[in-house]
């Protein structure tokens, strides 16, 4: 089966001289939910952005659906990402002047999905995450978690292929955190495939698959 996303030997550096991936190989399956945990300062932002398409690497290919991404130029990319790909963040990044199902709309600008029919598919992902109550109510309005969960909702809406979240439960209690992780879990047996960065071994732990990144090298992780 071809991998939804496949990276080899991946490396980035940056001017200045700073390694900070190196030699990567990864390959993240239809729906797998996996941890790639390490601690601060270890690459896992770059690894996100270069798994997004947001970044390009310095050397090694990186396939997503089987298409190469060095080799596409900026108008390619991001279609495919809009058709493939939902982000969530540490910080839930709304737009504080949109409703939830207006800021969940937002996730299909760039997947081709005529405008009329985006509050719909805005409303059913909501409800996916809980917030079938909460359609009209302006970020502001929403506690740290329900934010966060339309973060979820906007990354969810164009049926992604991949669902990539940096630290998602980084800016949350402990109980608010637990149970958005309890939601991309719920996803994952839903079929959404999920990538999921932390820093926090306790999260890592509750993953079916954990790969540790180290000053840019990657390995897999066996047991917790
Ligand atoms: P993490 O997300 O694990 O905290 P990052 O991927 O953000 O780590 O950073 C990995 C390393 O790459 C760090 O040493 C960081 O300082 C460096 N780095 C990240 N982005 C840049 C950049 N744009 N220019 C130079 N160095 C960078
Ligand atoms: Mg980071």
């Amino acid at each position: 089966m071809t991998a939804v996303l496949s990276l080899s030997e991946v490396t980035k550096r940056y001017p200045g001289g700073v390694t900070s991936l190196d030699r990567v190989s990864l390959d993240i399956h239809a729906g797998e939910c996996l941890a790639i945990v390490g601690p601060s300062g270890s690459g896992k932002s770059t690894l996100l952005n270069i798994c997004g398409t947001l970044d390009r690497p310095t050397s090694g290919e990186v396939l997503l659906l089987g298409r190469s991404v060095p080799r596409m130029n900026d108008r390619e990319l991001s279609t495919l990402r809009g058709g493939t790909l939902g982000f969530v963040f540490q910080q839930s990044h709304l737009n504080e002047r949109l409703s939830a199902v207006d800021n969940v709309a937002t996730g299909l600008l760039y997947a081709g999905v005529p405008r009329r029919q985006r509050p719909a598919l805005a409303r059913e992902a909501l409800d996916r995450v809980g917030l079938a109550d909460r359609f009209t109510h302006r970020p502001h309005e929403l506690s740290g978690g329900e934010r966060q969960r339309v973060g979820i909702a906007r990354a969810l809406v164009n049926s992604p292929a991949l669902i990539l979240a940096d630290e998602p439960t980084g800016a949350l209690d402990s109980v608010t955190g637990r149970r958005i992780l309890d939601l991309f879990l719920e996803l994952n047996r839903e079929g959404a495939t999920i990538a999921l960065i932390t820093h926090d071994q306790q999260i890592a732990a509750e993953l079916p698959r954990r790969v540790e990144i180290r000053d840019g090298r990657l390995s897999e992780r066996v047991a917790a």
